[in-house]
C-alpha cells in the first residue's frame, strides 16, 4: 500500500520500533505501523497480531514471541534479549504488539531493556482493545450522560493470578465505567469482589471477544449474571469486559449489528 506524501521516518538498521498493531482489524493500524511493516527486516510479534497484518511485511522474517497470559515471566526477559540481539545484528526490528504497546502489553519493560542495552528505539502507539474494541461493539468508553472517568484494569498480575494487590473497594468507587483486560480466567472472583464492594448486581456489562475481527462476539449481561452467562455463551478469550451504563448506549450505537 502506498503511503500518502509525508516525511515518513526511515527505519534505520539496528533500531527497534516498539509498535502497536491495534485490536485486530488491519484497518486500525496506524500509518507509522504500516511504514514500519514495509521496511522491517524482522517482525517480532505477539499471538494477538493476525496474519492479515503480518502479510503486510512480506520481505521480513517473522518471529512469534507468542506470549499469552499465564506464561512465566522469564519469557519476557527472553523476548527483550532477542530484540537486543537482533538490533545488534544490524536488523531493522519491528516489535509488533496487539493494541497499544504501553497498555498491559509490557512495552515499558521492553523499552527499558532496549534503553539499558543502548539500542535506539521509536515508539508507535496503537488503538487499544479497551477503547477501539469497545467502539466496534457500539460502546463508547465515555459518554456525557454516564461517566467522567474510566478505569482500565488487568485481571491478571505477573503470575497470572488475580491481582490480589488490587483494592477492589477503591476500584469499584473510582469510576462509573470499568474496562477489564485479561479478565476471563478469574471473572467469577472479579465480579464477586465488585459486588462485595457495592456495585449493583443489575449493572450492565458487555463482554466483547475477538473485537474488531469478523469473529467478534458481544454478550450483554449484568454483573450478577456475568460468570454464568459467559459460560453459557461459551465465550473464550481474548475478551474485553466493560462494566457500566455506557453498555446501554449499544442500543443506539451498535453499528456492526453483532
Ligand atoms: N496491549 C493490548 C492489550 C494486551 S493484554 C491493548 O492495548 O489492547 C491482552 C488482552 O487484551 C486480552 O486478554 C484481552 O483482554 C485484550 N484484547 C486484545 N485484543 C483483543 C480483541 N481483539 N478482542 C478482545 N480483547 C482483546
Amino acid at each position: 500500500m502506498k503511503l500518502p506524501a509525508h516525511h515518513w521516518p526511515e527505519f534505520q538498521p539496528g533500531w527497534v520500533w516498539l509498535c502497536g498493531a491495534g485490536p485486530g482489524d488491519a484497518g486500525l493500524l496506524t500509518l507509522h505501523a504500516l511504514n514500519g511493516l514495509s521496511q522491517a527486516d524482522v517482525v517480532v510479534h505477539d499471538a494477538l497480531v493476525g496474519p492479515e497484518i503480518l502479510a503486510m511485511a512480506p520481505q521480513a522474517e517473522l518471529i512469534h514471541a507468542g506470549k499469552r497470559g499465564g506464561k512465566p515471566s522469564a519469557k519476557q526477559t527472553d523476548i527483550s534479549l532477542k530484540l537486543v540481539e537482533l538490533a545488534r545484528e544490524g536488523k531493522r526490528v519491528l516489535r509488533l504488539k496487539g493494541g497499544d504497546p504501553f497498555v498491559f502489553g509490557r512495552g515499558g519493560e521492553e523499552g527499558a531493556a532496549l534503553k539499558a542495552a543502548g539500542v535506539p528505539m521509536r515508539i508507535i502507539p496503537g488503538i487499544s482493545a479497551g477503547i477501539g474494541g469497545l467502539a466496534y461493539a457500539g460502546i463508547p468508553v465515555t459518554h456525557r450522560d454516564v461517566n467522567q472517568s474510566v478505569t482500565f484494569i488487568t485481571g491478571h498480575d505477573q503470575t497470572a493470578e488475580t491481582p490480589q494487590t488490587l483494592d477492589w473497594q477503591a476500584i469499584s468507587k473510582a469510576s462509573e465505567v470499568l474496562v477489564i483486560y485479561m479478565g476471563m480466567k478469574h471473572i467469577g472472583q472479579i465480579a464477586g469482589a465488585l459486588l462485595a464492594a457495592g456495585r449493583p448486581a443489575g449493572e450492565p456489562v458487555a463482554v466483547v471477544t475477538d473485537a474488531t475481527l469478523p469473529s467478534q462476539r458481544v454478550l450483554e449481561t449484568t454483573l450478577g449474571a456475568l460468570e454464568a452467562d459467559i459460560a453459557a455463551a461459551g465465550m473464550t478469550p481474548p475478551a474485553i469486559i466493560c462494566i457500566g451504563r455506557v453498555v446501554e448506549k449499544r442500543a443506539v450505537l451498535n453499528w456492526l449489528g453483532t
